[in-house]
C-alpha cells in the first residue's frame, strides 16, 4: 500500500502562494469527534491517553494550520468554539452546522452535537452566503447534513462554491442505498445554490469508490466534478474510481482492521485544475497500531489539494 508521490503539497505558507488569487488550497478532514472517539469508536490499539482532548487538540490545530489552506472542510466537529477561537487568531472565519440527532448527545460528558464546518481565510475571501441542509432520503430528513458557502475572492471578484458533508456510516447494501439517496439530494442542494460558480465538494462520504454514491457524484454529470486525488495523475487512462488513494482512514477495531478510501475532494473540472495533492502518510509512518495515535489525532487522514482557478470572465462581478 504505497501511495505514489506526485506533485506534492508541502508544509509551510509561502507568501507567493498565499497572496495568489488564482490558486486555491483546500483541506478536507474528518477530525474524529472527541465524544465519539473517546467513548464510542472502540479503537482497539489506540492508547486512552492519545484520545485525551487536552493533548489531541494541539495536534488537530497543528495539522489545520501548517498547510495554510485557503478553505478548511471538517466533519465530526464537536468543539467548534475551540476551533473558531484558535483559527480566528490565524485569520480564519468559519461556520458550523450540527447533525440534528448527533450520536454525541447520547454520550456522557459530551460537548454538544457533532457536525460539519467550513473555515475560510478572511484576507482572501469575502463571504457571500452560507446555506445549510439536512440531507433527505426519499423526501424524509436524515441525520446527516451539508454546509455550503459562497466565497468571493477579494482581489478578482471571482466567486466559488464550497460544500462539505458527512454521509451515513456503516456497511451493508441498505446503507449503501441510503448514502446514494443522500448523495442525490446533496447534488440537488448544490444545484439550488451554486449558480455558475466553480465547485469544491469535500467530505467523509463513508463510501468506497465502488459504491453507487461515488458514481452519482462523479459520473452523473450534473455537477461536472472529478475527484482531486484520482485526477492527480490524470493521464493514466483508467477510470476515476481506480485511481483513488489506497486509504483515507486506517483503524483497528475489535472486529479487525479497517483500511479504505471514503473521503474525497471533488471539484468542477471546467473551472479548476489540480496542481498538487498532499501525500497520504505511508504504512510505516502510520505505524502498526494504525490511527488514531499519539502522532495522528484522527482515524481519518487529511486531504489537501492545490487548485488553479482556470481563467474565466463569466464570474467577475
Ligand atoms: P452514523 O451511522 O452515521 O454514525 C455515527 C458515527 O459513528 C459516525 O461519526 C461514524 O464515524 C461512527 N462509526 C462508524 N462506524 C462505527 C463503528 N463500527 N463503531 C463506532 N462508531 C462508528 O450515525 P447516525 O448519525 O445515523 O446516528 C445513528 C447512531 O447514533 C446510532 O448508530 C447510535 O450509535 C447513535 N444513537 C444512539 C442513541 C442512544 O440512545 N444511545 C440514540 C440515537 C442514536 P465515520 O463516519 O468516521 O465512520
Ligand atoms: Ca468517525
Amino acid at each position: 500500500l504505497k501511495f505514489r508521490k506526485l506533485n506534492t503539497v508541502t508544509k509551510g505558507c509561502s507568501p507567493e502562494y498565499i497572496s495568489n488569487p488564482h490558486t486555491l488550497r483546500v483541506l478536507q478532514w474528518n477530525i474524529l469527534s472527541q465524544a465519539l472517539g473517546q467513548m464510542n469508536d472502540n479503537f482497539a490499539k489506540c492508547p486512552d491517553e492519545a484520545l485525551e482532548w487536552h493533548s489531541r487538540r494541539y495536534l488537530i490545530i497543528e495539522e489545520l494550520i501548517e498547510y495554510c489552506p485557503d478553505v478548511i472542510c471538517l466533519q465530526e466537529v464537536d468543539h467548534f468554539n475551540f476551533l473558531r477561537h484558535v483559527l480566528d487568531t490565524q485569520g480564519y472565519s468559519g461556520v458550523f452546522y450540527p447533525k440534528p440527532d448527533s450520536p454525541c448527545f447520547y454520550i456522557h460528558g459530551n460537548n454538544g452535537p457533532d457536525g460539519c464546518a467550513i473555515f475560510y481565510r478572511k484576507d482572501k475571501f469575502e463571504l457571500v452566503k452560507i446555506e445549510t441542509h439536512v440531507l433527505e432520503i426519499w423526501g424524509v430528513q436524515s441525520n446527516q447534513v451539508a454546509v455550503l458557502m459562497i466565497l468571493r475572492v477579494k482581489e478578482t471578484g471571482r466567486e466559488i462554491c464550497v460544500t462539505t458533508t458527512h454521509l451515513k456510516a456503516r456497511n451493508g447494501a441498505l446503507l449503501s442505498t441510503l448514502r446514494n439517496e443522500q448523495g442525490k439530494d446533496l447534488v440537488q442542494f448544490i444545484g439550488r445554490h451554486r449558480g455558475p460558480r466553480p465547485l469544491v465538494l469535500c467530505g467523509d462520504f463513508n463510501a468506497e469508490p465502488t459504491e453507487p454514491v461515488y458514481a452519482s457524484i462523479v459520473s452523473d454529470g450534473a455537477l461536472g466534478v472529478g475527484s482531486a486525488y484520482a485526477d492527480r495523475d490524470a493521464d493514466s487512462g483508467r477510470g476515476s474510481a481506480d485511481r483513488e488513494p489506497p486509504y483515507t482512514t486506517w483503524k483497528i477495531r475489535d472486529e479487525g482492521e479497517i483500511c479504505h478510501t471514503i473521503d474525497y475532494i471533488f471539484y468542477s473540472k471546467d473551472d479548476l485544475e489540480v496542481e498538487a495533492v498532499l501525500e497520504l502518510p505511508t504504512e510505516e509512518e502510520i505505524g502498526a497500531d494504525r490511527v488514531p495515535s499519539f502522532a495522528y489525532p484522527s482515524d481519518h487522514f487529511t486531504l489537501v489539494c492545490d487548485f488553479k482557478l482556470r481563467s474565466s470572465d463569466r464570474f467577475a462581478s
